[in-house]
């Protein structure tokens, strides 16, 4: 265990940090990336740092190619191997508006980031694990996504959003069918609500909504029950559901009457 490295994009905060915490406190080492520069991370390097064997911060985009690239060099170098991807940075619409306006801008920018980057980087990831499964027969490689409920409820006020996780669904199945040989393991993550930056912004109507019965589990997600169910699945306890989509969302998508 001790040797296992795992890479968290967006690890810095919101949720991405909770999967970082939870590996951290299993004995992964992280690699854990973001936008920001390695400075104005710190705080987070130092805590991390103290649960964790060795923590790396790699600074990227995951919407560009050379920045991935630049990463997966990084954690080469760094840690020489890699055994899980969990592919997490990601951002809402630069604004919330409705189907009838939303630009073109967004819908470019909300792919690039949340789902053609992540596809590229887990086409390449997933040949450094195959070079890696053929030269150790014992290598078990883990990818996971972390798309939203959002993949399956629409939101007519951030249809891009919607869509691109979606689309993260699809890839998590592509992935999972391709890989399945190598003994790559494949999963999709959907949370619902999650106290993040990200939904700092529509605190009082979520509020009012969970107060109101939209989850069965009245209380806002948190990143912890992400990085609980991540650690779970990097530790290999749902063995043999490889392609399947586990919603963290407190029941918020069983369908009522
Ligand atoms: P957040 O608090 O806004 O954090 C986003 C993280 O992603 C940050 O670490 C950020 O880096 C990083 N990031 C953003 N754009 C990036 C890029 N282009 N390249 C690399 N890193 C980038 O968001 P969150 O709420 O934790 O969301 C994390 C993931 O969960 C997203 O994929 C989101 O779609 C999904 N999700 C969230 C919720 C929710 O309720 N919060 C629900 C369902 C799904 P910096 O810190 O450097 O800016």
């Amino acid at each position: 265990m001790k040797t296992k490295t795992a890479f968290v994009t967006g690890g810095s905060r919101g949720i991405g940090l909770g999967i970082a915490r939870a590996l951290a406190a299993e004995g992964w080492r992280l690699a854990i990336n973001g936008i920001r520069s390695e400075g104005e991370v710190r705080d987070v390097l130092q805590s991390l740092r103290s649960l964790a064997p060795q923590v790396e911060y790699l600074r990227g985009d995951v919407a560009l190619a050379a920045d991935r690239t630049r990463c997966l060099d990084a954690i080469d170098a760094g840690f020489g191997r890699l055994d899980l991807l969990v592919n997490n940075a990601g951002i809402a619409p630069p604004r919330r508006d409705d189907v009838l306006e939303a630009t073109e801008e967004s819908f470019d920018r909300v792919f690039a980031v949340n789902l053609k980057g992540p596809y590229f980087l887990t086409q390449a990831v997933a040949r450094w694990m195959i070079v890696q499964r053929q030269a150790d027969a014992s290598f078990a490689g883990c990818i996971v996504n972390i798309s939203s409920v959002s993949a399956k409820l629409a939101s007519i006020n951030r249809g891009d959003y919607c869509m691109a996780r979606a689309g993260t669904s699809m890839a998590t199945r592509l992935w999972a069918v391709r890989l399945a040989e190598y003994g790559i393991r494949v999963y999709e993550i959907r949370p619902g609500i999650i106290a993040t930056d990200m939904t700092a912004g529509v605190k009082e109507k979520y509020d009012r909504l969970i107060a109101e019965g939209l989850t069965l589990q009245r209380r806002w997600g948190q990143p912890e029950d992400v990085g609980r169910a991540v650690a779970m699945l990097a530790r290999g306890d749902l063995p043999y559901s490889t392609g399947q989509a586990i919603h963290v969302d407190g029941g918020m998508t069983i369908g009522r009457l």
